[in-house]
């Protein structure tokens, strides 16, 4: 109950009686329960979930203690509409993800009891709370990190030149399953050779070559939380230019790591990674943040960026993920997951990041 709490009081602060939760991951949060239609509504203290016959007896073997839970013979939504007729005081809802239908639906059904202060919308109220992590989530965060760290040792064994973009991806996925990830916490990259150059490339058919640097990113799921990882290795000899843009990219992220405590901007953790790299004179082949925070969600709160106004807290969870990418010629990304700490941070992703020779 204690997120039900902590709810309520930032409802509190934003002058919110009630609470509409649409998105499927702050009800898991909130709620314990993980199956994929539900819907909450927090009334200052009272929290209940509405879901369906198909799901009773899960949600009654995992929703906390002290969330009611509601079996509807119609969709949630018709229900939850139902019980915000009755609410009075302002009602929020998640304007990230609430369709605009459900929306008017909702709208509808709150001007008739409450006209004027209804739907009022609330983005990143729990996101926010996500953000910090408890001890429990963080263990959890590291089994899924360990099992993406178990599939890229085996992986590394077998890449060899010859094989296909679609076949490392489809093998790492094989691995993630088998080591009981639920599913891969998002598609799997797999990009080789001048394909590497595309910070988000989807595996092709492409044919791995001799030379080739080979970009893997992927996590696993492991009670819900995810992991996200990439490692770049090159297939056969390395050359000097992938040996120094490799060098370059380990150099920022270590030195991004290692200036990761609680306190700290966002933004100067990204600079840590980003002055190393534009010192180079590669600015301009890193174009994107230096990381995202993980959790039940692949992309959470904080974002590592230029731009970000974030605070690093103590149990934020974040990647690090420095890369250069030059058009023609390929690319290195090196990410890390890591947890801040007063005074530093855990890195919870083991595996190895020396450039690896691969497939000799
Ligand atoms: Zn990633
Ligand atoms: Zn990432």
């Amino acid at each position: 109950m204690r997120r039900i709490e902590a709810v309520s009081s930032k409802m509190a602060e934003r002058g919110l009686k009630n609470l509409v939760v649409s998105n499927i991951y702050n009800v898991r949060y909130l709620s314990g329960f993980s199956g994929s239609t539900a819907m909450m509504l927090i009334a200052g203290e009272k929290a209940t979930l509405v879901t369906d016959f198909r799901y009773k007896e899960q949600a009654d073997g995992e929703v906390f203690r002290g969330v009611e839970v509601r079996i509807d013979t119609r969709e949630a939504l018709k229900a939850i509409c139902e019980m915000v007729g009755k609410l009075k005081g302002k009602t929020g809802l998640e304007a990230g993800t609430l369709s605009y239908s459900a929306y008017d639906k909702l709208r509808a059904a709150a001007e008739d009891a409450v006209p004027i202060e209804s739907g009022v919308l609330s983005s990143g109220l729990i996101g926010d709370l996500r953000k910090t992590k408890d001890e429990n989530e963080i263990e959890t965060l590291r089994k899924a990190a360990r099992i993406a760290d178990d599939v890229f040792s085996d992986i590394v064994k077998e890449i060899r030149a010859g094989m296909t973009e679609v076949r490392i991806a489809a093998r790492i996925d094989y691995m993630l399953r088998l080591k009981s990830s639920e599913v891969p916490a998002f598609k799997t990259i797999v990009a080789s050779g001048e394909h590497a150059s595309l910070p988000h490339a989807s595996p092709s058919m492409r044919v791995v070559r001799d030379g080739d640097l080979i970009t893997m990113d992927f996590g696993a799921i492991w009670d819900g939380y995810c992991s996200d990882m990439t490692r770049t290795v090159v297939a056969g000899k390395a050359s000097d230019k992938v040996k120094e843009i490799y060098g370059i990219v380990l150099e920022a992220q270590r030195a991004a790591i290692d200036g990761i405590k609680a306190g700290k901007a966002c933004s100067d953790i990204d600079a840590l990674a980003r002055d190393h790299i534009e010192a180079k004179g590669y600015g301009e082949n890193f174009g994107h943040g230096l990381g995202h925070g993980l959790g039940l969600e692949v992309h959470e709160g904080p974002r590592l960026s230029k731009k970000s106004e974030e605070i690093l807290a103590p149990g934020m969870v974040t990647t690090v993920e420095p890369g250069i990418y030059i058009p023609g010629w390929g690319g290195v990304r090196i990410e890390d997951d890591v947890v801040v700490r007063d005074g530093g941070c855990d890195v919870l992703t083991a595996a190895a990041k020396e450039l690896m020779e691969v497939g000799g």
